[in-house]
């Protein structure tokens, strides 16, 4: 293939993803963007493979291994994993960043390519590289596992923390100083390699100091580094098409993270920083419960919603885990033939990872139109008849409002409590993510259903 056809595919491809980003804003038109970004990728895939000279078996037997791990991990996955999945797939990112890094430093050409400035901006350019890449990597691991519940989802405050931070910043400076000198007299393995340990304790201890309530900022916040380590990768192997693609998925997940932070009222160089506003103990001392519950069954569940005008569905993570979302579609369906008014209230960090909510809503063709944002709804409380909150905790928590000491103190909440009766869906009184007991569950007017959400709704079904 000629350079101006591989010049305009990576282009139309630039273009595809800004389509596809486009798209992805809106439930409406998010498979539109979706498969704007299926085309835009294989054309990248294309003519980047359609430009290679040498080599060409390694490549194919990269990306059948590549491929075939993907495909086997998509057909496996559980909706449920998504996020842990991410994680992962962020981790990847970061290390592929991490070993081109490394590629290139040991590419025999180098030093006969390049020379002078330009032998420095390619030194820099890998040592970003390499210094997001391990960052992105190792703080996607931990990630992974403070969402998978492998690690304890509560944050871990080394003491003088941001001290340690600024001294691993300040040495990987002098690293990167010491790294281009050596580098231009033909050594500069060790600095490079010291810089690498740094990395990724740096993304250990970043992602170990972050939890609670602000665990959702890291999982968009990651995704943002992998865009800019891909961004880092596109400057060293001087390919357009891969710097243009990293710094769109870099920018995004800022502009993703810094969303996320608005709409759970927190500052978003705090979450980065990790660990200011929450308490060490992670809130344990309100795991107490607090009062009697009130318990129901299904068919009084079915009467109360057949005899309401207004009904709210509050979705959370337990509606992931019990794939419910079916069954939720067709109670809506039934509620609404009745003329009964049904509609849905996403929190933002509802679930496990943004939108998540929203993905199994729509995979349920739940329509787009009675789907609203928290801040859309919360004030429509007070006219609701029946909220019914379907394996949700921390996302209608009043102690956030509260308690100043909760470690999701601040966090805006979803208030059902204003309304008339809150029917709680889950299977025991265990807390959510957050850890912390929940005062709503103990309220006048709200009343538990217990059990697996699906098995509880399918009952409620069969009555209304
Ligand atoms: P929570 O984790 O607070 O609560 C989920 C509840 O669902 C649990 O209390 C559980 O109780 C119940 N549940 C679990 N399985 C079932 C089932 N099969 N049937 C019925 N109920 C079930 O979820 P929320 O959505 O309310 O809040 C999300 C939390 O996750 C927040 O703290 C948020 O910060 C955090 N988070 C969000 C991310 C995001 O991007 N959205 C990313 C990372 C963290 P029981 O075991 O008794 O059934």
């Amino acid at each position: 293939m000629s350079e101006g056809i591989v010049t305009a595919s990576y282009v139309g491809a630039t273009i595809l993803f800004i389509l596809a980003l486009g798209g992805l804003s809106n439930q409406e038109t998010a498979r539109r963007g979706n498969l704007y970004g299926i085309i835009g990728m294989t054309v990248a895939l294309i003519a980047t493979i359609a430009g290679v000279t040498g080599n060409i078996e390694i490549l194919v037997g990269g990306l059948i291994l590549g491929g075939a791990i993907g495909l086997i991990l998509a057909k496996r996955v559980q909706m449920t994993e998504m996020p842990e999945l991410v994680a992962m797939l962020h981790s990847l990112v970061g290390l592929a960043a991490v070993l081109v890094g490394f590629a290139n430093f040991m590419d025999p050409g180098r030093l006969s390519h390049y020379s002078g400035v330009e032998l420095t901006i390619h030194d820099v350019e890998t040592y970003l590289g390499i210094l997001i890449g391990a960052v992105t990597l190792s703080g996607s691991v931990i990630a992974f596992g403070k969402l998978s519940g492998k690690i304890s989802g509560n944050p871990m405050l080394l003491p003088a923390r941001h001290f340690l931070n600024l001294i691993l910043l300040l040495i990987s400076i002098w690293l990167c100083k010491e790294f281009v000198v050596q580098s231009a007299a033909g050594g500069g393995t060790a600095p490079l390699l010291i810089m690498t340990g740094i990395a990724l304790l740096f993304g250990i201890h970043m992602v170990m100091a972050i939890g609670g309530a602000d665990m959702p900022v890291v999982v968009s916040m990651l995704n943002s580094y992998s865009g800019w380590a891909a961004s880092a990768t596109g400057f060293m192997l001087s390919n357009d098409l891969l710097i243009v693609t990293g710094a769109l998925v870099g920018s995004s997940g800022a502009i993703l993270s810094y969303i996320m932070c608005r709409a759970m009222n927190r500052k978003f160089l705090s979450v980065i920083a990790g660990g200011f506003g929450t308490t060490s103990g992670g809130g344990s001392a309100s795991v107490e419960e607090q009062g009697e519950v009130i318990a129901l069954q299904a068919p009084e569940v079915a009467a109360l919603l057949t005899e309401s005008k207004e009904v709210m569905i509050i979705p959370g993570y337990g509606m992931a885990v019990a794939q419910a979302q079916h069954i939720v579609n067709e109670i809506t369906k039934a509620l609404r033939a009745k003329k009964i008014n049904v509609r849905f209230g996403i929190h933002p960090v509802a679930g496990r990872m943004p939108g998540h909510m929203n993905v199994l809503l729509a995979e349920a063709k739940v329509p787009y139109d009675i789907v609203y944002e928290m801040d859309e709804i919360n004030d429509d409380f007070p006219d609701i008849d029946v909220s019914i909150v379907i394996g949700a905790n921390d996302i209608v928590n009043p102690s956030a409002q509260t308690d100043p000491d909760s470690p999701i103190a601040g966090m805006p909440v979803m208030e059902p409590w204003l309304g008339g009766t809150t029917i709680v869906l889950k299977r025991g009184m265990a807390t959510g993510y957050a850890g912390v007991q929940n005062p709503l569950f103990f309220k006048e007017n709200t009343r538990m259903l217990f059990g697996d959400a699906k098995k509880s709704l399918d009952e409620v079904f069969k009555n209304i």
